[in-house]
């Protein structure tokens, strides 16, 4: 059933409100609704927010923006607690796009779970997932990281990781860092890699390509304006090998019928593979399992 936007707010709840990553049109209904009628707004940077909720002509009660940022948000989350437990409506926003993803947050939204604190979600834009949905690459399985670490040799590790992973894994990067990214990743995972890079999502001089590592490189250093703004690097996922799908076939029949240990053993003994990573698996499907038959 779909509830109309101005269903009412719930006294004592957060609202984890997402706003846009470059396009003002992105800020929902249902968002304009929640900041207009929240008590108080946890914001990353207040300067930010105040131009954002002017652009729509959003007012806040004296001293209804508070801020909420890496540096003092577990100290600032205790006194919002406190608000909630009293029966105030807050929403929490953060510069663009999804609070908590690579944003603040997180003490707040973990604090008020643990406070027994109802928290919605007012979804919206996210530049992970935008990237993720006109890549091209497969979307059925994917991981996320955070941004990619400033040094190559951190750079390299977590591309390494990358070697055998078959998910599709999405990345932010920095402005001046994009090609030395792109160097290590063709260092590590090699040419023909398939990747996509997202640039300026829903921004005036939005650009997003996917091509080989290699060539995906050389298209990125042709021209200067293409390491300027904003970027989301989605990587394909490594092909899964046909012997790893045998190994969880055979893995999955036993089982049914012997516990976890015993099942990777025998799996890893007659497929060859590697017994560590089915007895993990074995462990993960015997638990879905489990919570399946609850
Ligand atoms: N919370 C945000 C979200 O939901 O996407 C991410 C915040 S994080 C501090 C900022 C990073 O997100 C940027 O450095 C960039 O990697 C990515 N990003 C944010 N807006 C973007 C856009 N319009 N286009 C491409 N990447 C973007």
């Amino acid at each position: 059933m779909t509830l109309p936007v101005e269903a009412g707010l719930e006294a004592g709840a957060l609202y984890v409100v997402a706003t846009p990553i470059g396009n003002l049109g992105d800020l929902s209904p249902r968002a304009q609704a929640v900041l207009s009628g929240v008590q108080r707004i946890a914001a990353e940077d207040t300067r930010n927010t105040s131009g954002l909720l002017a652009h729509f002509g959003i007012r806040t009660p004296p001293g209804g923006l508070v801020a909420l940022h890496d540096h003092n948000e577990s100290k600032v989350a205790d006194g919002l607690i406190a608000e909630l437990a009293g029966g105030a409506t807050l929403a929490l926003v953060s510069d663009a796009g999804t609070p908590l993803i690579s944003d603040p947050g997180y003490a707040l939204v973990r604090a008020a779970r643990l406070a027994g604190r109802p928290v919605y979600a007012v979804p919206g834009p996210c530049a992970a997932i935008a990237a993720l949905s006109i890549s091209g690459l497969a979307t059925d399985r994917f991981m996320f990281a955070g941004f990619l670490p400033a040094r190559s040799a951190a750079r390299r590790a977590a591309f390494e990781a990358l070697k055998d992973e078959p998910r599709t894994a999405i990345w932010y990067e920095s402005t001046h860092r994009i090609e030395d990214s792109l160097d290590d990743l063709v260092a590590v995972l090699g040419p023909e890699r398939r990747v996509c890079i997202a640039r300026e999502l829903t921004k005036r001089f939005e650009q997003s390509i996917t091509l080989p590592a290699g060539a995906l490189r050389d298209w990125q250093r042709d021209d200067p304006n293409r390491g300027r703004g904003e970027f989301v690097l989605v990587i394909e996922g490594a092909p899964e090998r046909a012997d790893d799908r045998e190994a969880e076939r055979v893995l999955r029949l036993l089982l049914a019928e012997l516990p976890a240990s015993r099942a990777a053993r025998l799996a890893a003994e007659i497929t060859g593979a590697a017994k560590k990573p089915l007895y993990q698996l074995a462990l993960k499907l015997a638990g879905d399992a489990e919570s399946e038959s609850e």
